[in-house]
């Protein structure tokens, strides 16, 4: 039998919110590499499906949703003791339960900034539904009240592993034209390199070739993770990081003056937005622009000089090609205007062939373009662990990463991803990930197009994002 290290004693209760595709395969995760007995355990779940799976599993539960009104009821009374709040939900305020999570003296983690039900599709103004909004009010909170508890936000594939990957990436980088450098210890040392190596941006590119083999039905929305958060994220408006190698923005941009400042947002969602993107796999693709914390995050931390006038910033935005059902989803729903009524969710037993390459692409630099991550099959993904397809894993082995991270440094206050040691979070998570490489390309955004229709592109500066985009 597999030995797999034991990253010490959880203390106090805890609590998981959620036991959807993720929670389900984080939980086998934590009884695994953590001391955490049953009795321990609560997780909250409001699905009568969840609630039987977690019955047969004879995880202790709670058949409630978690709201505005009862929150504060709730979690006080499991965590007033402390413990380890495990956010792996949608439709709960990430903001507000992580607040009152370290007023508690609990550990907390999520996967995405998550909003209260209703403001994806209730909020009139698009600015308000962007993940910079949404991401600011969590760094606001971090400025208002430094230090304390331990709150990772944002810890998962990506936003959260991604992250990591970029400083890998960064130094591998380093070392492959000739100028290797000590990881650096802060982040005014990671901005640096990375402008010092010449990078204009990053793609977070991805292409999930997971598959069943058969069709997906007409009126069903298909996906390798959540349905509901898909549809949410995909109809917010398309968001990135905005680098100061950009020559020309879209008519329909919009920057902001307040917060870090470090990105922009169109009036269009992002998963009808296409950008040229590339993954070692298909080379160059079409990936949806859908928005992504990791998007704001990556070009803030990354920032040289003053946020309203940088000397310094990447672009840096997901380029995402989900599985195919998932793409015909897509194409059905935004046609029709309707959003399917069923949902699914592809099983790591249905799935019959694919893996999901996700990983960053950096660009611009000396070497053209680095692509660096995980090419985690679905059938590599059963052999490691249970309940869970290749996406799947690639977040729950980052939700683990982040656990062993805050309970190895409890008192480091609010952070994402990008502010903890990311050798040490790959450490812990690598086992999971499959083959993790390095894949140089001489491919750039004003390659592989089609002359018959040429197209209005700037020739001067190939990774511009007017060049990215597509028409
Ligand atoms: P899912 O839709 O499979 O599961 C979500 C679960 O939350 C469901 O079981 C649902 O019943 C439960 N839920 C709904 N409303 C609730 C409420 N009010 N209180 C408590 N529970 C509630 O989603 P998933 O694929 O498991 O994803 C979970 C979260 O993780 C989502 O927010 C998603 O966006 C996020 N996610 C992040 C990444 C990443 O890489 N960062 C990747 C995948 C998913």
């Amino acid at each position: 039998m597999a030995q797999h290290p034991n990253y010490g004693r959880i203390d106090g209760r805890l609590v998981m919110i959620g036991y959807g595709s993720i929670g389900r395969g984080t939980l086998p995760l934590i009884e695994r590499h953590f001391d955490v007995a049953r009795e321990q355990m609560m997780v909250i779940e409001p699905s009568a499906e969840g609630q039987a799976l977690l019955a047969e599993r004879g995880i202790p539960h709670l058949g409630v949703a978690i709201t505005r009104e009862n929150y504060r009821e709730v979690l006080t009374e499991l965590l007033k003791d402390g413990g380890f709040c495990v956010n792996l939900s949608v439709d709960t305020s990430s903001l507000d339960i992580l607040r009152l999570c370290r007023e508690l003296g609990a550990l907390y983690i999520d996967t995405v900034v998550e909003p209260w039900a209703g403001f994806y599709f209730e909020t009139p103004d698009n600015a308000a539904r962007t993940n910079y909004a949404l991401r600011q009010k969590v760094r606001d909170e971090k400025v208002a009240n430094p230090g304390g508890p331990t709150a990772v936000s944002c810890c998962g594939a990506n936003p959260g592993m991604v992250s990591w990957f970029v400083k890998e990436a960064l130094l591998q980088l380093a070392s492959d034209t000739g100028t290797p450098v000590a990881a650096p210890t802060d982040r005014a040392g990671w901005a640096k390199l990375m402008q010092s190596l010449g990078v204009k941006g990053v793609h977070i590119a991805e292409r999930d070739t997971q598959a069943r083999a058969t069709p997906r039905p007409r009126g069903t929305f298909v996906n390798t993770w959540s349905v509901e958060g898909f549809i949410a994220e995909g109809f917010q408006p398309a968001e990135l990081g905005w680098g100061t190698h950009e020559p020309w923005m879209p008519d329909n941009a919009h920057g902001y003056d307040k917060g870090c400042q470090a990105a922009i947002w169109l009036e269009r969602p992002g998963a009808i937005t296409r950008v040229h993107s590339w993954c070692p796999t298909p080379g160059p693709q079409f990936g949806f622009l859908v928005t992504h914390n990791e998007a704001v995050s990556i070009s803030d931390y990354y920032t040289v000089g003053d946020p309203a006038a940088p000397e310094f910033r990447p672009t840096c935005h997901y380029a995402y090609h989900p599985c195919d059902d998932a793409v015909l989803s897509l194409h059905e729903m935004f046609g029709s205007g309707v959003t399917q009524g069923i949902h699914e969710i592809l099983s790591p037993g249905e799935i019959v062939e694919g893996v999901d390459e996700l990983g960053v692409l950096l660009f611009g630099h000396e070497k053209n373009a680095l692509w660096y991550g995980s090419r985690l099959s679905n059938a590599e993904a059963r052999q490691l662990a249970p309940d869970q397809n290749a996406t799947g894993l690639q977040v729950t082995s980052a939700v683990l990463a982040g656990m062993v991270w805050a309970l190895e440094n409890p008192a480091a206050g609010i952070v994402e991803t990008d502010e903890m040691d990311h050798a040490r979070c790959l450490e812990v998570q690598r086992p999971y990930l499959g083959p993790v490489e390095a894949h140089y390309t001489d491919w750039t955004p004003i390659q592989n197009r089609w002359e018959h229709f040429p197209e209005d592109i700037d020739p001067a500066e190939p990774w511009a994002f007017r060049n990215v985009l597509a028409s």
